[in-house]
């Protein structure tokens, strides 16, 4: 699915100048000051976000996506340097931190919502393998090594982790979610499922926004997108189940979030292939979202833009963010980011 017409003078044009670009930018989360978070690549610090957001402010031209999308698809020109915000998976702190700032800069964001997470509010699998590891290392040990979900040498590092610091208890659960990433989801599910049973019966914290929350985001003026039912990668499940997660997901987001259209789809972990993107278009969306690394031009597929993952992963950024993300948006280093990013 491609948009635009070509006129072959004019296009040569923009693309030397390179302002058909747009950049859309994936957060996860954004990490209150002195927090963080066992698995990097999802979590920013509010400074970051903060610094980030006053260096699009100063030099580039902010454009929500689903506005972006819809001047593409009508072939007029974007604003120079375009760059729209989107996060995905639906944590709480998007509501508790990100919205204030967002709205000092007057800046529309696109959140894609995973629907059974935030109406059940059940947390991710990764946050409840994290709360089960540092809690109860014994029982997760037990179930790890009776479902054989993850290497032996791993699970014995488990055994003692009360006896580690933070940061080498979040390093080992972070490989335990890298390792089980690998599992079919089927054989993953399994091990989950036991793990979620013993939190049931004990506090834990709900990560996730809920449905007033979610209106209310939708009411400062943002964007809502799907993020499917059950956040399973796409192409996993079968052709029934994706095109239920597909299209199931927008009636319900549509239902809960009134007369706005949720035009806008996010493929989890960024899985997808033709027969899926086949099925969001059917589903009636404008637009879909990948993970694959990169900006896109006026004749990128709309139903696999490409994004940058912002996080604090990439250490530097903490000394001298605005000249990284300068850097980074230019585009210097998409071939070695791309690689290192494809984890
Ligand atoms: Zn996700």
């Amino acid at each position: 699915m491609f948009v635009g017409k070509t006129n072959i003078h004019r296009n040569s044009l923009r693309k030397l100048v390179g302002s058909d670009n747009i950049t859309i930018l994936t957060f996860h989360r954004i990490i209150p000051e002195g927090e963080n978070y066992f698995i990097p690549p999802m979590a920013l610090s509010t400074k970051n976000f903060r610094n980030l957001l006053q260096l699009i402010d100063r030099h580039f031209s902010y454009i929500s996506l689903d506005e972006a999308v819809l001047k593409l698809r009508e072939g007029v020109q974007l604003p120079k340097r375009s760059i729209s915000l989107t996060f995905d998976d639906g944590y709480r702190d998007n509501f508790t931190v990100v919205l204030d700032i967002l709205n000092k800069y007057g800046m529309k964001a696109t959140f894609f919502i995973p629907v059974n997470p935030i109406e059940k509010q059940e947390n991710y699998w990764w946050d409840i393998l994290y709360q089960v590891g540092t809690n109860d290392a014994k029982s997760f040990a037990y179930f790890a090594h009776q479902h054989q979900v993850l290497p032996k040498s791993l699970i014995s590092l488990i055994h003692d982790i009360r006896e580690k610091n933070n940061g080498v208890r979040g390093e080992i659960l972070r490989e335990c979610v890298r390792s089980l990433n690998m599992t079919a989801y089927i054989k993953r599910e399994q091990f989950v499922k036991e793990l979620r049973q013993i939190t049931l019966n004990s506090q834990s914290q709900h990560l996730l926004l809920n449905w007033d929350e979610v209106k209310e985001i939708l009411k400062k003026g943002h964007e809502i997108g799907s993020h499917t039912l059950s956040h399973r990668p796409l192409t996993q499940l079968s052709e029934a189940e994706a095109r239920k997660e597909i299209s199931e997901s927008k009636a319900i987001l549509s239902k809960k979030i009134g007369q706005q259209q949720v035009m806008g789809f996010s493929y989890p972990r960024g899985d997808w292939n033709q027969k899926i993107a086949d099925m969001v278009v059917e589903g009636g969306y404008s637009y879909a979202v990948t993970t694959r690394y990169g900006s896109n031009n006026r004749n990128a597929n709309l139903y696999a833009l490409a994004r940058r993952n912002i996080s604090d992963y990439q250490g530097i950024r903490a000394y001298m963010p605005t000249v990284m993300y300068w850097l980074e948006f230019s585009g210097i280093f998409d071939k070695v980011l791309a690689a290192r990013r494809s984890e």
